[in-house]
C-alpha cells in the first residue's frame, strides 16, 4: 500500500477547503466522503463575501442571491427591515453546490476524490496513519484531517476539540418556489422558537427555511413553529424537503491538532453558537490547516500546534464572547430583541460580525451589561 501525503475524511466545505489549499501548494492529497455525489444537506446556505479572500478562484456561479435587506420579526409581528450595508454583502448559496465547486478545483490542482468510502477505523502504525472504510478498503497515509462533520466520532477519539460537546438542534426545509419573501431579502424570526430562531433564506427559485434552538441540547419543537411560520412566508406548513439534524457548536476553546492529525469544521465544535454560522470557519479552519500541514511536510516545523494558535485567535476568541452573549439572548430573548435586534445599529453590527470585520468580543460587554441590567 502506497502512503499518500494527507488523507481527509469528508468532502464538506471544512474538507473540500483543506484539499484545495494543500493541492493547490502540491501536496499529494486525497479526499474520502461516504456519500456519492453532492447531496441537499441542512444548511442555510448563507454566508459572508469576505470568503472570496480564501480563494483565488472566483466563487459566483454558486451565488444564488445577493442580500440586501434583512427582516427581523418577533412572533411573526414587531416587524424591523434593516438595510445592510454595502460593504458587507451577504451572499446565500445553494450548500450542495459550494461542496462541489470547491472540490472540483481541489481535484483540477491534483486531489484525489473517492466517494462512497465510509470512514470506521483509523489507527497508527510505524509512524503512518492506517483509515479503512466499512467495504474493508485501506489507504495509508503521513497526515489526517478530520472533517466529517457534526456526528464525527473521531474528534473525541483522538482527544481533539471540546471536551463536553454542546449541540444546537435544528430542523431545515427547501422548498419550491420564493413564498412572500421578496427579491435579496432574508427574515429571521425570534419569540416562536423557544431558545433559538427560525431564518429564509432566499435562493434562485426556492427557499432555505430553518429552525434551530441554541441551549439546553433538547430537541427543536419545530412541526408546532413551522404550523404558524410557514404560511407566514406564503407556503403550505406541510411543504418542502425536511431535515432534522444536530449541529455541533463551539463550546469553550481546546486542542485542535495531535501528532499527525487535525480536526476542522463541525467535527472541531467551530460554529458559532449565537448565530449557527458554520460555513465561514469551515472555510477558515481548512486554509489554516493546510498553511499548517505545509510548513509541517517541509520539516519547518515537528508539530502542528500552529493550527490550534491561529484558530483561537481568528475565531476562537471571538466565539467565547459569542457563547456569552447566546446564554444570555437566548434566555431572555424578548428583551434580547427590544434591546438588541431592535438598535438602529444592530443590523450593520450583525453583518461586520458575520463578515468577520468585528468579533463578538467588539461589542460583548456592552450588549451583555444591556440585557442583564433590563432583565
Ligand atoms: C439547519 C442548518 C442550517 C445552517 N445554516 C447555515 C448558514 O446559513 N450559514 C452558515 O454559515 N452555516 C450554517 N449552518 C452550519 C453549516 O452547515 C456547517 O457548519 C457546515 O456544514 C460545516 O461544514 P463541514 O465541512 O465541517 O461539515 P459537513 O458539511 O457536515 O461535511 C462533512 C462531510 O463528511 C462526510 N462524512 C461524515 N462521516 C464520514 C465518514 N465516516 N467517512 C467519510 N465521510 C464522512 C459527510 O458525508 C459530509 O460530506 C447550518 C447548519 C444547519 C444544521
Amino acid at each position: 500500500m502506497n502512503s499518500i501525503e494527507v488523507l481527509i475524511i469528508g468532502a464538506g466545505a471544512a474538507g473540500s477547503s483543506a484539499a484545495f489549499h494543500l493541492a493547490n501548494s502540491g501536496v499529494q492529497v486525497t479526499i474520502v466522503d461516504k456519500k456519492h455525489g453532492f447531496l441537499l444537506k441542512p444548511c442555510g446556505g448563507g454566508m459572508a463575501a469576505s470568503v472570496q479572500k480564501w480563494f483565488p478562484f472566483s466563487l459566483e456561479p454558486i451565488i444564488e442571491e445577493v442580500i440586501q435587506k434583512v427582516e427581523f420579526t418577533w412572533c411573526l409581528s414587531d416587524h424591523v427591515i434593516a438595510q445592510l450595508p454595502g460593504s458587507s454583502p451577504f451572499w446565500i448559496t445553494r450548500r450542495e453546490k459550494l461542496d462541489e465547486l470547491i472540490t472540483q478545483k481541489a481535484i483540477e490542482q491534483g486531489a484525489t476524490l473517492l466517494q462512497s468510502f465510509e470512514v470506521v477505523k483509523i489507527f497508527k502504525i510505524e509512524g503512518q496513519w492506517i483509515i479503512t472504510s466499512k467495504d474493508g478498503q485501506q489507504l495509508k497515509s503521513k497526515c489526517v484531517v478530520i472533517a466529517d462533520g457534526s456526528s464525527s466520532p473521531w474528534a473525541r477519539e483522538f482527544n481533539l476539540g471540546p471536551k463536553n460537546l454542546h449541540y444546537a438542534s435544528t430542523t431545515s426545509i427547501r422548498v419550491n418556489g420564493k413564498g412572500l419573501l421578496k427579491e435579496g431579502t432574508s427574515r429571521f424570526e425570534f419569540g416562536l422558537v423557544h431558545h433559538g430562531f427560525a431564518w429564509a433564506f432566499p435562493l434562485k427559485d426556492s427557499v432555505n427555511i430553518g429552525v434551530g434552538t441554541f441551549i439546553g441540547n433538547h430537541a427543536v419543537e419545530s412541526e408546532k413553529i413551522l404550523n404558524e411560520l410557514m404560511p407566514s412566508l406564503g407556503f403550505d406548513p406541510k411543504a418542502g424537503i425536511r431535515n432534522d439534524s444536530r449541529l455541533r457548536v463551539w463550546n469553550g476553546h481546546s486542542n485542535l491538532h495531535g501528532d499527525g492529525i487535525l480536526v476542522i469544521g463541525d467535527a472541531a465544535s467551530l460554529c458559532d453558537p449565537f448565530l449557527a454560522e458554520g460555513l465561514r470557519p469551515a472555510l477558515l479552519s481548512g486554509c489554516e490547516a493546510a498553511k499548517c500541514i505545509i510548513n509541517w511536510l517541509k520539516g519547518n516545523t515537528t508539530e502542528l500546534s500552529s493550527y490550534t494558535k491561529s484558530m483561537k485567535k481568528k475565531w476562537g476568541d471571538s466565539m467565547a464572547w459569542g457563547r456569552r452573549i447566546s446564554q444570555v439572548f437566548y434566555r431572555f430573548p424578548k428583551i434580547g430583541y427590544q434591546l438588541g435586534i431592535k438598535r438602529p445599529t444592530a443590523p450593520q453590527r450583525i453583518a461586520q460580525i458575520l463578515s468577520g470585520e468585528m468579533g463578538y468580543g467588539d461589542i460583548a460587554q456592552r450588549v451583555i451589561k444591556r440585557l442583564i441590567l433590563k432583565s
